[in-house]
């Protein structure tokens, strides 16, 4: 039976007439319910918790102004770490910096004169993997006052006229494509050119894979214009800083007259997960660190960030043959 008391139609077994009652909401009371229905305050049942935006403790830290270091876990006042060069004051932790910040703090007051400053890298190849070589730039060149992951020049450090070239991480893992190769060995011609010694800064993954070839070449191009400049009896310093690695490290990075590097860099070629796996050796400890590196010989001093600057001048007062203590500049106040 039905509501309406009408005869199911015959294609209609009895059991799905039954539930064809129930599904209405009737309820036949000749047929006891299965489940008896709750007897309580149904409201309980109704009511639940509120899932909405309720009241919440607003935590009143401001972004921007501290920075965990990452080896004591102090937390650093940001100010205190731009004035200390990014270097943590309790445990002397060096944090990454920037192209440009790096190069204020070496040269003196407004000497530098950055070249090439507008070249940009071309996606020669139409590289695409997980994400295509023409985002990657672009997005890279939106993050801020970078155009590729070298910016070079000349300028005064201390008595010194030097042609200076400083690696940024933060563009693509510092990586070496055909910009950086380009603006590196123009450096390295110019100061060949007007007898300047030379200083390069790296910080790098090594050669820029989404270039292939092209980022390969780099290395050739730019050992072949230190080899220029070497000749003409001209120095060459070079600063490894962390990290330092692959192409960038197995070309001009360890061509300098002196290879100088920042306290607990990473320096190496391949990674240390891939010398294991080929060598099927333990690894060392302190293995591809600047201090390891110095105990070896193949770099010949650690310098502290904030001494860079002096020790620079000192190498190349040696180097260039000017007498101790001549300097004529002012030093730039760090
Ligand atoms: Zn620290």
């Amino acid at each position: 039976m039905n509501l309406a008391g009408q005869t199911p139609t015959r294609h209609i077994p009895i059991m799905a007439t039954t539930i064809f009652t129930k599904t209405t909401g009737a309820v036949d009371p000749n047929e006891p319910a299965l489940n008896t229905p709750p007897t309580g305050p149904e409201t309980a049942f109704l009511k639940k918790p509120k899932l909405g935006p309720g009241k919440k403790k607003k935590r009143d830290i401001p972004e921007g102004l501290w920075t965990k270091c990452p080896k004591c876990e102090t937390m650093v006042f940001d100010k205190e770490l731009d004035e200390n060069l990014k270097v943590c004051s309790k445990c002397q932790h060096h944090f990454p910096i920037g192209a440009r910040e790096r190069i204020h703090s070496l040269v003196e007051t407004c000497s530098f004169e950055e070249m090439d400053a507008p070249m940009t890298s071309v996606d020669i190849l139409g590289f695409t993997a997980a994400a295509s070589y023409k985002d990657k730039l672009a997005t890279n060149l939106q993050k801020g006052n970078l155009k590729d992951a070298v910016i070079t020049g000349v300028g005064q450090i201390g008595p010194h006229r030097t042609g200076l070239g400083v690696m940024d991480f933060s563009f693509l893992g510092g990586s070496m494509g055909s910009v950086v190769g380009e603006k590196l060995t123009r450096l390295i011609e110019r100061s060949t050119e007007k007898s300047l010694p030379v200083i390069i800064i790296s910080s790098s993954g090594g050669a820029r894979m989404y270039e292939g070839m092209f980022s390969l070449m780099q290395m050739a191009k730019t050992a072949a214009a230190l080899a220029y400049h070497a000749r003409a009896r001209l120095p060459y310093l070079s600063v490894l800083t962390h990290p330092t690695t692959a192409g960038v490290m197995a070309s001009f990075a360890t061509l300098g007259d002196l290879i100088l590097a920042e306290p607990c860099a990473m320096i190496g070629f391949a990674g240390p997960r891939v010398i294991k796996d080929t060598t099927q050796a333990e690894l060392p400890p302190g293995f591809q660190t600047a201090e390891f590196l110095l105990d070896r010989g193949l770099i010949d001093a650690i310098v502290p960030r904030k001494e860079m600057k002096q020790r620079l001048i000192k190498y190349l007062d040696f180097l260039t043959g000017r007498p101790k203590g001549g300097t004529t500049a002012t030093p730039h106040a760090a």
